[in-house]
């Protein structure tokens, strides 16, 4: 069976450094907020071009405190609107819902799968103040006009950037175009550490401060707090371990894009596959296809021993846990996506001749 993921391989040429750090760490015994995080933070904040990075404990918990952090220096109030796409992980929706506010979700493009800005203008209102983007699969949004749209009606732009480490749009990194933007080093993303972490990059310095004391429980000195503040902060061994995988982090995403390139220009025209721009630079966190016979295509490839997965089986607003929030639930683009997507391998450990196979299997359904 050729899995779609397989952590101990993909991990495999790292397990030296990593055992030789864990034994360093262990000998030190020191695990939280340690010299490790802060070095992390540095250097991840520089590979997205910002000034800050902020580590805390997942990719859910930065959008959260993301939003807590701007709600309380701009002054939101609680009927506060915010866009988000409506085929977007479940992650992106809970942060908004976690501070109270109200997500407002809005239709991507079908060839993109991206957010779409002329559904962003429709469904803005007085009590817009933050436009939520998520680069989904690895490509970023189209960023030019959305901040053009932000621009026009004085909101903030922020990013979901949990799948797209590394990727850009005009050579500019996801996770530099929004006032703050989140990320996640979840075991499977391109940048994945070895159990949960997440991030926030940002170039503004107060947010930076304020979100430092609210991922460690509203305090700037131990024992002394000013804020209803979270517990989320990024582990040192986790950090340790996310420095080693960075270092690597480029090639890991041209790894992936190498084997992109040959999906794209073998895979036969039945199947519909991601869009290819100029200006973008896509790190397929996911390399996505649809076909209206995506079930029986899973159930094909299965039978041909090559596993696959869906992102996702359902969509946002048809989630049991959000029935009877949202004003609208007609997403008919977001619906067409999630009945015919299908992820296909696309590994650090994957070997082109791997996907030549699933290519050939493919073709011949
Ligand atoms: C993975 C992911 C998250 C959440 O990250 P966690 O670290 O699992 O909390 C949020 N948004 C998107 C788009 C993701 O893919």
């Amino acid at each position: 069976m050729l899995p779609y993921e397989n952590l101990n391989q993909s991990n495999q040429s790292f397990f030296k450094e990593y055992q030789k750090k864990f034994n360093q760490l262990l000998e030190k015994g020191y695990f939280i907020l340690g010299n490790e995080v802060a070095e992390f933070e540095k250097e991840f904040a520089t590979y997205c071009q910002t000034n800050y990075c902020i580590g805390v404990g997942n990719g859910l918990d930065a959008l959260t405190i993301i939003l807590k952090a701007l709600s309380e220096k701009y002054f939101f109030h609680e009927k506060t609107e915010i866009i988000v796409p409506s085929n977007t992980y479940i992650a992106t929706i809970l942060a908004i819902l976690q501070n109270g506010f109200k997500p407002i979700l809005v239709e991507p493009i079908i060839e993109t799968y991206n957010i779409d800005p002329v559904e962003i203008e429709k469904a803005i209102t007085p009590k817009t103040k933050v436009i939520m983007v998520t680069h989904l699969y690895g490509k970023v949004c189209q960023m030019d006009k959305i901040e053009e749209i932000a621009k026009k009606h004085n909101l903030l732009i922020v990013e979901d950037a949990a799948q797209a480490h590394g990727a850009t749009f005009n050579d500019q990194k996801a996770g530099s175009f929004g006032i703050a933007n989140g990320f996640s080093f979840y075991p499977t993303k391109n940048l994945g550490a070895l159990g949960d972490g997440g991030g926030i990059a940002t170039n503004d310095s107060d947010l930076d401060k304020s979100i430092r004391s609210l991922r460690n429980y509203g305090s700037k000195q131990k024992y002394y707090n000013e804020k209803i503040g979270f517990n989320s902060r990024l582990d040192e061994l986790q950090a340790a371990f996310l420095r080693i995988k960075l270092d690597k982090l480029d090639e890991i995403n041209n790894h992936k894009r190498k084997l992109a390139k040959i999906y794209l220009e073998n895979l036969k025209s039945d199947f519909i596959l991601p869009v290819v721009e100029q200006n973008y630079y896509d790190v397929y966190h996911i390399f996505a296809v649809r076909h209206e016979k995506r079930n029986e295509l899973k159930e094909f490839l299965l039978k041909n021993e090559i596993q696959t997965e869906i992102h996702y089986p359902v969509p946002p607003a048809e989630q049991k846990a959000l029935k009877g929030i949202l004003d609208k639930t007609h997403f008919p683009i977001a619906k067409k996506i999630h009945q015919t997507i299908l992820s296909l391998p696309i590994s650090y450990f994957h070997t082109e001749k791997d996907v030549l196979r699933v290519v050939e299997v493919m073709n011949k359904f």
